[in-house]
């Protein structure tokens, strides 16, 4: 499959970019992230950067950890098609107990949406994480004002393995939307400034 190199500048501005375009300070207005471990990593401080402080303090960043591709690849050297791997869970929310998910404004972080079965199964696990937390208070299930977003690097325009339900698409964002080409992020390069001149190169558009 063809490359694309993506360098750490290119990124810094893509996140800058995006969060002017969607007004995600004005209208979404996160107080609190959710990375996907270790791809949503670098990219969520990077966010933390252009969002606004919630009551003098940076939006708070709490980490998830999924595994997708290794399974796969474990699979295919095992003689699998990968086919029928899922997503599942390596690491999960370890809120401390004044910290609730209810009533925030909640944006889970990954670095590329590709199949987005990682993205559905995170989603899927967070709505039942919020209405557990809900029922847990004496509420109905989704009766919270708790909003919950999406946003990643890097959309590849394909046919996705499974969909977002529709609340969580109108908080879709995406800094940029490519062809699906295979995405080499800095943070795997072992030569650091031979990657960034690739990044140079003419990219899929
Ligand atoms: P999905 O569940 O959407 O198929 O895949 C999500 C995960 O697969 C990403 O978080 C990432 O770890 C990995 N992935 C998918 N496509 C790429 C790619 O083009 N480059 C890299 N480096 N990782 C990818």
């Amino acid at each position: 499959m063809a490359k694309s190199y993506i360098s750490y500048n290119q990124i810094h501005q893509s996140i800058r970019d995006a969060v002017e375009r969607y007004k995600i300070n004005s209208e979404f207005k996160p107080d609190l992230m959710i990375t996907i471990t270790g791809g949503g990593l670098v990219p969520s401080r990077i966010l933390r950067t252009f969002l606004d402080k919630r009551n003098d303090r940076n939006v708070p960043i709490q980490a998830i950890g999924l595994s997708l591709y290794e399974e796969i690849e474990a699979d295919q050297a095992a003689g699998g098609t990968g086919e029928n791997i899922e997503v599942r869970k390596t690491q999960w929310l370890n809120l401390p107990e004044q910290m609730s998910l209810l009533n925030r404004n909640i944006l889970l972080v990954d670095e590329v949406d590709d199949t987005r079965k990682t993205l559905a199964y995170a989603v899927d696990e967070l709505i039942k994480d919020i209405q557990a937390e809900e029922v847990r208070q004496g509420m109905e299930p989704g009766s919270s004002d708790t909003k919950l977003g999406v946003f990643v690097l890097h959309n590849k325009l394909k046919p996705k393995k499974r969909e977002l339900p529709d609340h969580i698409m109108k908080n879709y964002f995406a800094c940029v939307d490519l062809p699906d080409k295979w995405l080499v992020y800095p943070w795997d390069a072992i030569d650091i400034e031979e990657h960034t001149e690739l990044s140079k190169s003419p990219s899929p558009k």
